[in-house]
């Protein structure tokens, strides 16, 4: 007795292109399926661990491969949480999984490069890449009835009652028939299926296993062969951030990185460290080489994975990594954290805390020495994150400023292209004693203020604020290297000689009575007016006062209330 059931919409959309899909990259498929059945192993693991249940270790749990050439079945086996009926209705009749979302993103942009497809985690349904059948059996731990879900089409699938004799999940994929471009029968081979194991599921902290025959000489004879049948551990179990630096290929870290954090491009940067002290732990960290689609959304969860003695606590440790970096994805491994560790109790765990401080201290560093030594790779970095160090100096109220000053960058109207404040400082004009800047929203329209000419006049340098952010930042920061920041669009500027001030006040008093007509003609829309020696090319300009400027006014009303 069964019904069939429908797929989500967007499920469907999925599915119909995993079941059409052409492009090279369907071997992904087995590195998906054994990474639910590593995370379902752990999730048992861990529950064990905290709700203190016997009987349950890591040493019994594996995964099993398992291919057969006649039937053209390939099977992936785990003995960890499995899933209760409503669970496979919702989780494998839904694209929930965290690489969707960026997947569906990049179909709907029109990445028209089909294999960066490829390098999505794509989840479970990357089985249909290969298969044309999927049956995925699975009792749930503590519950005595096993189900299975079964799958042909992109139409829907049916669940079922079914026996298994053991907690946890058995996916059995039917191969899709060869065609003349695609041949599926390489899936079944064992030669096949270890390489890929060692090429995407190496350091899988469980033991893949899988029955292998072997030719070996018979005993005792000289040239005497014959086929025996071996059970063989496929992968390592060595995980990359356990393995020492020396040894690892740049590709290893991005194909490693593009799996785990489901991103299409390889990152911009990788830091992996072994910190031993106080408290000892490795960290494999990355700073993905664009802006994440959803970065600045609320579904965009900063945080790392964290692993206590190579077995996987949580996902996304919020309190690893500092808001203003929160673009930096990756994960901690520490032998000093304690497994049984609640969320709430780990919030005020000594190690923990001195960790998220190292890794705030390792992040720094490595962006100073970008910033020192690879100009262009910084200014790549800054201009996908550096709103976020820009947000942390403001959301902090200045408490950031000395952390982070030096690592903003502003773009220079003499240079033209983005500089820091060090760097602005170091070329200030003799006699300049403050940090001019101007806000609009492009850096031709502040070029093209009346203010700006007059400043530019002097030779002195302007920075261009184009972020909505950048004017709220350097009012927090107040000054950097003791020089105040200046908006020549506001107040005084005291840039004029004494000659030029005397001229000025010998003008308005000859002028007072056209000044007092327009002053009265303008009423109460404005303040004051007077004339200035700022402009050049322009007959008349609006200055604001010392207060809110123009553009912080534009940003202030255009926020929710
Ligand atoms: P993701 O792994 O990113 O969550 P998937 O599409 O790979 O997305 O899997 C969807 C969900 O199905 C998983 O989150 C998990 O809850 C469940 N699932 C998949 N495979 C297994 C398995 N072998 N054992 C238990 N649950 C599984
Ligand atoms: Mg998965």
């Amino acid at each position: 007795m069964s019904d069939k059931k429908q797929f989500k919409t967007e499920s469907k959309r999925l599915l119909d292109l995993m079941i059409n899909s052409i492009y090279s990259h369907k071997e992904i498929f087995l590195r998906e399926l054994i990474s639910n059945a590593s995370d379902a192993s752990d999730k048992l693991y861990y529950k064990a661990l905290q709700e203190n249940i016997q009987g349950i270790s890591r040493e019994d749990m594996a995964i099993y491969l398992k291919a057969d050439k006649e039937k053209r079945t390939l099977t992936i086996e785990d003995y960890g949480i499995g899933m209760s009926k409503d669970e496979l209705d919702s989780l494998l009749g839904t694209i929930a999984h965290s690489g969707s979302d960026e997947f569906k993103k990049a179909l709907e942009k029109g990445v028209d490069n089909v294999d960066i497809i490829g390098q999505f985690g794509v989840g479970f349904y990357s089985a249909f890449m290969v298969a044309d059948k999927v049956e995925v059996f699975s009792k749930k731990y503590g519950e005595d009835q096993a189900y299975v879900w079964v799958s042909d089409t992109s139409d829907g699938y049916e669940i079922n009652e079914a026996s298994l004799d053991h907690h946890g999940t058995m996916i059995v994929l039917h191969m899709k028939p060869n065609t003349e471009d695609e041949d599926y029968d390489q899936y079944l081979e064992q030669y096949r299926i270890e390489a890929l194991v060692k090429k995407y599921s190496d350091y899988i902290r469980y033991p893949i296993k899988m029955d292998v025959t072997v030719s070996k000489k018979k005993e005792g004879t000289e040239d005497e062969y014959e086929d025996v049948t071996e059970t063989r551990v496929l992968n390592s179990m060595v995980p990359l951030w356990k393995r020492n630096k020396k040894d690892i290929t740049k590709e290893e870290y991005d194909n490693f990185y593009k799996a785990k954090f489901n991103d299409f491009e390889d990152p911009q940067r990788v830091m992996h460290n072994r910190v031993e002290g106080n408290v000892t732990y490795d960290s494999l960290l990355f700073i993905p080489s664009h802006t994440p689609q959803n970065y600045y959304s609320t579904d965009y969860e900063k945080g790392l994975q964290l692993y206590s003695r190579g077995v996987f606590i949580m996902d996304k440790c919020k309190d690893l990594v500092p808001e203003h970096f929160r673009f930096v994805r990756g994960l901690v491994d520490s032998e000093d954290l304690n497994l049984n560790i609640s969320r709430e109790m780990l919030q005020h765990d000594r190690s923990l805390k001195v960790i998220a401080d190292r890794i705030e201290k390792r992040i720094s560093s490595e962006l100073e020495k970008m910033l020192k030594n690879e100009r262009e790779e910084y200014v790549k970095f800054f201009n996908n994150f550096g709103m976020q160090l820009k947000f942390g100096i403001y959301n902090s109220y200045g408490m950031l400023k000395d952390k982070l000053q030096d690592l903003l960058m502003f773009y220079s109207a003499n240079k033209k292209e983005l500089i820091t404040l060090r760097e602005y400082v170091d070329h200030m004009a003799d006699g300049q004693t403050e940090i001019y800047f101007a806000s609009g929203e492009t850096t031709n329209k502040i070029d093209l203020l009346p203010q700006v000419e007059a400043v530019k006049d002097k030779g002195y340098d302007i920075l261009y604020l184009t972020d909505n952010v950048d004017e709220f930042c350097l009012q927090m920061m107040h000054d950097y290297d003791s020089k105040t920041f200046k908006n020549v669009t506001q107040g005084d500027l005291n840039i004029e000689t004494e000659e030029e001030k005397k001229n000025l006040e010998e003008q308005t008093n000859d002028n007072k009575e056209m000044i007092d007509a327009i002053k009265e003609a303008l009423g109460d829309k404005v303040q004051d007016v007077k004339l200035t020696a700022r402009l050049k090319n322009h007959p008349v300009c609006l200055t604001s006062g010392e207060g809110l400027s123009f553009e912080m006014e534009k940003v202030l009303k255009a926020m929710p209330d």
